[in-house]
């Protein structure tokens, strides 16, 4: 049995899943928000809790909002700033005796629909969350592509490429630059560019909604976005040459963007033709969860903790 844990800022989700995949039991709580130590008690006693109801121990891995340090094994760039700094993964491990499997969120929805998603059976898969953020993955071979500093797949915090006038010096970003990719794909960055021009407040889905019935604003702002779109993930093409990239999170839902992106980007991919497909996610909200617990891939010798 494979136990996967999303440990969120307000929840923390846990799931047990079988070899193929099939979701055996799921249970969320609250998170202790702010509070360290609290953590690591409601970590472990949802793991206890899992095995106890299933009757058999599993292994663990867990996705949280942030990275894991390489050089120190703590916890940095994470929201949930109550685990920045701390040895994460250490104490949990030493809580639930055995070893433990963390990974950035975004690796985690990646590494789900690159298992047993919308983008199984490929080799290599970028996974991205365009919602609040725009947090990305790259997997190859179903397994999680770190990188040595954490950071693999963060391409919102690239700069958008070849910026038109009105796009520059774009928008600051929470990270401290100006022009982020993030600061131009984000749900909330489609709501603000459509309000800049001339609309109303509104979400990513009423805007896609007024676009198909007509609304020229909507329309225009949404066209504005697909070209930024093919243009941010035009480098990401060139950069890793994925089969497959996978969209997941609320703007993920805008269905025209399956079309329209590939049919926008080929000029700015260095190559004839693009096989590169982009898709929707297939396990939708369940994907963190589920790629948590996919850390522990179905053809690892070591996936028997104990
Ligand atoms: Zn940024």
């Amino acid at each position: 049995m494979r136990i996967g844990i999303d440990l969120g800022g307000t929840k923390i989700e846990g799931i047990a899943i079988a070899d193929d995949g099939s979701v055996r039991l799921r249970r969320r709580i609250p998170a202790p928000r702010g509070d360290y130590r609290n953590t690591l008690e409601a970590v472990a006693a949802l793991v206890r809790g899992i095995e106890g109801e299933m009757g058999v121990e599993g292994t663990v891995g867990i996705g949280i909002p942030g990275t894991m340090s390489q050089a120190t094994g703590r916890i940095k760039n994470a929201n949930s700033t109550w685990l920045n700094g701390t040895p994460l993964s250490d104490d949990l491990a030493e809580m639930l005796d055995r070893p433990i499997r963390l990974a950035n969120d975004a690796n985690c929805f990646a590494l789900s629909e690159a298992t047993d998603g919308a983008g199984a059976g490929a080799r290599v898969v970028f996974g991205v969350i365009v919602g609040t953020g725009t947090g990305g993955g790259v997997v190859v071979d179903q397994r999680v592509v770190a990188g040595v500093n954490g950071v693999a797949g963060e391409w919102g915090h690239n700069p958008l490429p070849a910026p038109r006038d009105g796009e520059r010096p774009g928008p600051r970003c929470y990270c401290g630059r100006l022009g982020c990719i993030e600061t131009f794909l984000s749900g909330p960055a489609l709501s603000a560019d459509y309000a800049a021009g001339g609309g109303t407040v509104a979400t990513a889905k009423e805007i896609a909604s007024r676009a198909a019935d007509g609304e020229a604003l909507a329309l225009a702002a949404l066209e504005r976005y697909e070209e930024r779109m093919a243009r941010a993930l035009g480098s990401v093409i060139n950069l890793l040459d994925p089969d497959v990239i996978v969209l997941g999170g609320g703007v993920s839902n805008i269905t025209r963007l399956y079309e329209r992106v590939p049919q926008l980007w080929a000029p700015y991919i260095f190559s004839d033709a693009v096989a590169t497909r982009l898709v929707p996610a297939v396990h939708g909200d369940s994907s963190g969860v589920r790629g948590a617990a996919w850390l522990w891939p179905p053809d690892d010798d070591q996936r028997r903790a104990r």
